[in-house]
């Protein structure tokens, strides 16, 4: 008997890091290929899909204004950065055969629709994955921030960030031999130990809306339908 998905609608946040795999910027058609796979195997089970992907792996707001540049304006790279990697997901998504759509928080309306909720609900309910680019919209958020923000828009049941690691650790575990990894958290653990699960701001909004969130080694073939089908011993879980 196939597996049944222990969730109905998931949203899975990658970092833009995620996506240039062994490369130092850029995207990895690598990573791309296994992620599109790893997807493919969800959804054909009957998960909704949600993605929310980030764009350090090419502009980081805060990077830019380090280096001088007006905060607003190297946040509104970032923001287009994160476009970049949603069509390059889109791209390597419909190469396996599975439909999808990107939806910005800023108009560009040649290159992709725009977010809007209802739409990408009913995206969702036909088994279209639906990436969200441009985080939030606005300069001073993050990619954690705008995934936290679209999982509650969207009444998913899990959000699944996907990290190097399996899940969060007393300490860093490539630094540190005695690490251990949680099996759970609370997010107000997290908040107060100021443990690096995803920033403040988007704890805070998980925390008050009851999310459930799960942090996973994205590397691991075969990590997300485990997750999807109930296995609980993977990564690290906050609620
Ligand atoms: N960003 C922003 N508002 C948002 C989301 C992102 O201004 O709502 C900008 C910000 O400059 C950020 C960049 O986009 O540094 C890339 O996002 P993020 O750093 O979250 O990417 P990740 O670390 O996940 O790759």
């Amino acid at each position: 008997m196939p597996a049944q998905p222990a969730f109905r609608r998931i949203l899975l946040k990658l970092s833009g890091e995620a996506l240039m795999g062994k490369m130092d910027f850029g995207i990895a058609p690598d990573v791309m290929g296994f992620l599109a796979q790893e997807l493919k195997a969800v959804v054909g089970l009957g998960v909704q899909v949600a993605l929310v992907v980030g764009g350090g792996n090419i502009f980081r707001g805060e990077g830019l204004a380090r280096a001088g540049m007006d905060r607003v304006t190297g946040d509104h790279m970032g923001m287009l950065a994160t476009v970049i990697n949603a069509l390059a997901i889109q791209d390597a998504v419909e190469r396996v055969g599975l439909e999808a759509r990107v939806q910005s928080a800023i108009r560009i309306n040649e290159v992709c629709e725009d977010y809007i909720r209802r739409r990408a609900v009913r995206h969702l309910e036909k088994g279209r994955v639906v990436i969200f680019a441009a985080g939030t919209g606005n300069p001073f958020f993050t990619t954690d921030s705008a995934a936290a923000l679209r999982a509650v828009e969207m009444n998913v049941d899990l959000i699944l960030k996907a990290t190097k690691v399996d899940g969060i650790y007393t300490a860093d575990p490539k630094k540190d031999p005695t690490a251990t990894r949680y099996a759970e958290l609370t997010y107000d653990q997290a908040l107060d130990q100021r443990l690096g699960v995803m920033d403040q701001t988007a704890m805070v909004l998980c925390r008050d809306h009851k999310m459930n969130l799960r942090v996973y080694d994205m590397d691991r073939p075969g990590a997300l339908m485990s997750i999807v089908t109930g296995d609980l011993s993977i990564g690290t879980r906050v609620h």
